[in-house]
């Protein structure tokens, strides 16, 4: 894609998505590296169904620890990959008392080393919580970026990598989210809403349908909307 239409793809991602925030519910930077977590495979819906909960219970590194994994496990069970991810968390939770006194390192480096966050779950970290310019590749970025013609990366890392060269610093820092939201609520996997796409005209998907964008066009307000289902 060309540089200017890039530019005019998030413009109008913008327009559309007021608030390029992550839908995790979260209280501070700990409770959103846990969530982030759980979201592993799983859809942020089924997190929020149990975040508030455990949360409640244990709000603080040293109450996980102190829990242990199968009390975790118990709150967490509805979850994919429930074990794993309990296991994971009580470890992180260790380590996050051990050497950070309770608080969530800042690096990329130190991140990936914390159990169960690989580079993804480091790069929304560094997004969301420390508003680092980074993008983080999930599969609704994976999707999007390839796509509409933003990349054409092989792999997460391939297109992360990609994004990072032809994104415009000025919408660096929120591009994650907007291509999240917008692979989420409109270029969805299966069926991807084009008639009701703010950048029907950029995009460059062979596949794409055209036709009735003007008066169809998902609005301000109706994406706010489609984002709280
Ligand atoms: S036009 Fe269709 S394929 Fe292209 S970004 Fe919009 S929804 Fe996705």
């Amino acid at each position: 894609m060309h540089q200017r239409k890039i530019n005019s793809f998030f413009q109008k991602l913008s327009e559309a998505i007021p608030a390029p925030v992550t839908e995790l519910i979260h209280r501070n930077h700990f409770e959103l590296l846990i969530a982030v977590i759980l979201s592993a495979q799983a859809t942020d819906k089924s997190v929020n169904k149990v975040t508030p909960e455990l949360f409640g219970q244990y709000p603080e590194p040293q109450d996980f620890v102190e829990a242990g994994k199968e009390s975790i496990l118990a709150t967490i069970k509805t979850i994919g990959l429930a074990k794993t991810k309990s296991a994971n968390i009580i470890k992180t939770c260790q380590i996050l008392v051990d050497s950070y006194d309770g608080e969530i390192p800042q690096t990329r480096e130190e991140l990936e080393k914390l159990p169960g966050v690989g580079r993804k779950t480091a790069n929304v970290i560094l997004n969301t919580a420390f508003g680092v310019p980074v993008i983080a590749v999930d599969t609704h970025v994976f999707r999007v970026a390839n796509r509409t013609g933003l990349t054409n990366g092989k792999n997460p890392l391939q297109v992360e990598e990609q994004l990072m060269q032809v994104v415009p610093e000025k919408w660096k820092k929120d591009a994650h989210h907007f291509l999240v939201l917008h692979g989420r609520y409109v270029c969805k996997a299966k069926a991807p809403m084009c008639e009701q796409c703010p950048t029907v005209k950029e995009c460059e998907y062979p596949d794409k349908k055209e036709g009735g964008e003007e008066k169809k066009r998902v609005r301000k307000k109706d994406h706010s909307k489609l984002k709280k289902r």
